[in-house]
């Protein structure tokens, strides 16, 4: 941590600001220039609030070096990490695809876009059972039931499956259909929900919240590695701001960002961050230019039928042309898809 005093700091204050930094344990090192004087203090922990410092009379401002994301951060972490579940890897060379419904409606329905989303080559079925509404007189998801018909449908189609989880109660009975747990962006801060995911054994995959910073973000996926899981995979699904055009407004540059923060692998879901159709293509392009390490994708065969999220999902033909489009974009950047 950096501490900047102020030109004219009187001696007694600066004395005070000494102390205080070594009562709370810090080894100091005082650098006096013509102008300012400078403190740098070592030895910061992890829980350090460096507003305590800031306040102080004399000091104009503090910079904590380190990052408070000891286990997601690359400081002491510097490989990507790649996560292998059921041979299928997150994070490696190849960009993994997660396509599906937004919600398993019925039967038929999460069969024949299952069939779909394994022709396409990806390797992962998304859907959800268990739906976080903003309106609770909206479709809330089949519960149970949906789990099992995408668990079926997934089996048969040789993929795995990713599904949210709302609330703790949920984990145990959706551990037996799951291959990956989804944690919304409205539950990103479910701080008791991440510590127990981070005693599970299966990766989770955990969404930005919709008005989180990317260390807001850091600081969750820590809840769960402290817990004992290291699959952490990260997703950028768009951001609350003033745009109204847009569902929401997609932050591609947090891709570059977290890569550089973070060894988590990070993917993107251009579905959830514009919200409608014709704007999903574009943005999947770019998020696989930009480097993410996988997609999410909605998709849909009727969407005007579709119980939520129909005017995002991409039709199965335009979403079979996206993807021959996108392993064009990855052999451009040495990857694959
Ligand atoms: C979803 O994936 O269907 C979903 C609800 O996403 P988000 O949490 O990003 O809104
Ligand atoms: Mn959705």
């Amino acid at each position: 941590m950096i501490i900047i005093l102020e030109n004219h700091i009187s001696e007694e204050n600066t004395e005070r600001i000494e102390k205080t930094l070594v009562s709370f344990g810090f080894q100091i090192h005082k650098s006096v220039g013509v102008e300012r004087t400078i403190i740098g203090a070592v030895g910061v922990k992890p829980n350090f609030d460096t507003r305590n410092i800031r306040v102080m009379e004399g000091v104009a401002d503090v910079y904590r070096i380190t990052t408070p994301y000891k286990l997601a951060g690359r400081d002491f972490h510097e490989e990507n990490t790649v996560i292998n579940y059921k041979g299928v890897e997150i994070g490696g060379n190849k960009i993994v695809m997660m396509s599906g419904p937004c919600s398993v409606e019925n039967e038929g329905q999460i069969n024949r876009l299952a069939e779909i989303v394994a022709k396409s080559g990806a390797q992962i079925l998304r859907g959800g059972a268990f739906k976080p509404r903003t309106s609770p007189y909206s479709f809330q998801g089949m519960g149970k039931e949906g789990l099992q018909l995408m668990r079926k449908a997934a089996d048969n189609n040789n993929l795995l499956v990713v599904t949210e989880v709302m609330q703790n109660d949920q984990i145990d009975m959706i551990y037996k259909y799951t291959d990956i747990f989804q944690v919304g962006a409205r539950n990103m801060q479910n701080f008791s929900m991440l510590k127990e995911l981070g005693k599970v054994d299966k990766p989770i995959l955990l969404k930005r919240g919709i008005a989180a910073t990317l260390e807001e973000l850091l600081m969750a996926a820590e809840y769960i590695l402290s817990n004992g899981n290291p699959n952490v995979i990260l997703c950028e699904r768009g951001i609350r701001t003033f745009e109204s055009y847009t569902r929401n407004t997609f932050d591609l540059s947090a891709i570059p960002v977290i890569h550089k923060k973070s060894h988590l692998p990070i993917i993107a879901d251009p579905s959830h961050a514009t919200g409608l159709r014709d704007q999903v293509p574009s943005m999947a392009r770019a998020a696989v230019a930009a480097g993410a390490d996988g997609l999410m994708i909605e998709i849909h065969d009727e969407p005007e039928k579709a119980l939520s999220d129909g005017p995002q999902a991409l039709l199965p033909v335009n979403y079979l042309q996206l993807i021959s489009e996108l392993q064009l974009i990855a052999q451009a950047i040495g990857r694959t898809l």
